[in-house]
């Protein structure tokens, strides 16, 4: 069967292992190397590794263009801003993942570039704020932790349009929910520490395109500036992607359940939703006191920060102070794990009781 005609599905299982030759191991083992054998294509350890190369197959192709992998989420996010061009105007959301918005505070801030926030799901307003001064338009979608989705399709005419290029982090959605090159951005960022490894277990990151050009500038960034990832927390992604689909399926289900009956708990003001994936955000009728006290009342949800992981999660954001405040104060973002959806509702809704007792 041609390889360009499985579906994310197939792909998940079977894209970055050996090839199906009698003793070969199943698996792309962990390679430890620091260095090659001289006169490859490697090289050196900080070039390339086997390992890393079957989780960028893997995420490539479900993304449909090739990956690169990095140390971290932020390391990729980094590596992205270090390509706009000196005083160059980056449109960003006004709330969005916190790392991504204070590396560009951090970096407007040392006279390296320009920013403009705005609100991502206001399709006109970022639309009108496209124009031939913009250098690159940041897309969060669905946005961490408000749960805002953005127009990626219309926002990439626009910024095209308008000589900018587009980025979009697509953490919340995965490309089995979402495939924002298909939708035309010119990049895809991850933190596979979420989702695609999906156990909670290892820092890693990802960009994605399918610009040649540009994929061979980020491979020279990331020789050149050293976020390389580790070779174990690679192996642990792709050893996670081989459920990523079940993972989604499910949690979405057990989300999408937990979403409905919040909406109906005295205790909540407001269920932040966007109707698919796993990740719920609540604003809580009695404020943020209630917001922190929450995640002290669950047993099987664990307090912790991250999300993505086979495992329930809860935190109040505003508890970190580079939260933006565009976030509300009695937000408490919810991830929805694999467990069984009657024992999450018992857990949260009885600790949700305890906060009108
Ligand atoms: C966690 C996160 C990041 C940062 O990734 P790390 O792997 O923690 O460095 C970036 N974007 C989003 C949306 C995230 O949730």
């Amino acid at each position: 069967m041609a390889d360009d005609s499985l579906r994310p599905s197939t792909i998940a299982v079977t894209t970055g292992r050996p090839p199906h030759d009698v003793d070969q191991p199943l698996n792309t083992p962990i390679t430890m190397a620091s260095t090659y054998v001289a006169g490859g294509e490697r090289e050196y350890g900080r070039y390339g590794n086997p390992t890393w190369q079957a989780f960028e197959e893997v995420l490539g192709k479900l993304e449909g263009g090739r990956a690169l992998s990095f140390s971290s989420g932020l390391a990729a996010v980094s590596v992205v801003l270090d390509l706009v061009g000196q005083g160059a105007l980056v449109l960003a959301p006004d709330a969005a993942y916190q790392g991504s918005l204070s590396q560009i505070a951090d970096l407007e801030m040392r006279g390296r570039l320009r920013s403009k926030l705005v609100d991502i799901a206001d399709t006109d307003a970022v639309v009108a704020a496209c124009d031939e001064d913009v250098a690159l338009v940041w897309v969060e979608s669905p946005t961490n932790p408000n749960l805002d989705v953005a127009d990626i399709e219309r926002i990439c005419t626009a910024a095209h349009e308008a000589g900018a290029y587009v980025v979009v982090d697509n953490t919340f959605a995965t490309p089995l929910l979402q495939r924002p090159l298909d939708l035309g951005a010119d990049l895809v960022v991850h933190s596979a520490t979420k989702y695609l490894a999906g156990h909670s277990d290892a820092l890693l990151g990802a960009l994605v395109t399918r610009d040649d050009q540009l994929f061979t500038v980020l491979k020279q960034r990331r020789d050149l500036l050293g976020a390389v990832p580790g070779t174990l927390e690679a192996w642990l992604a792709v050893r996670g992607m081989r459920t990523l689909h079940l993972r989604v399926e499910r949690a979405q289900a057990n989300a999408a359940e937990l979403a409905r009956r919040l909406g109906e708990h005295p205790a909540v003001q407001l269920v932040r939703y966007p109707g698919f994936g796993a990740i719920v955000s609540v604003e809580l009728a009695a404020g943020a006191l209630a917001a922190d006290l929450l995640p002290r009342k669950t047993r099987l949800w664990v307090h912790a920060t991250s999300l993505g992981g086979v495992e329930s999660t809860l935190e109040r954001r505003r508890r970190w102070k580079s939260e933006p405040t565009t976030v509300s104060d009695a937000l408490v973002r919810l991830s929805v794990g694999v467990e069984d959806v009657e024992d999450l509702w018992e857990d949260l809704s009885r600790a949700l009781d305890g906060l009108t007792d």
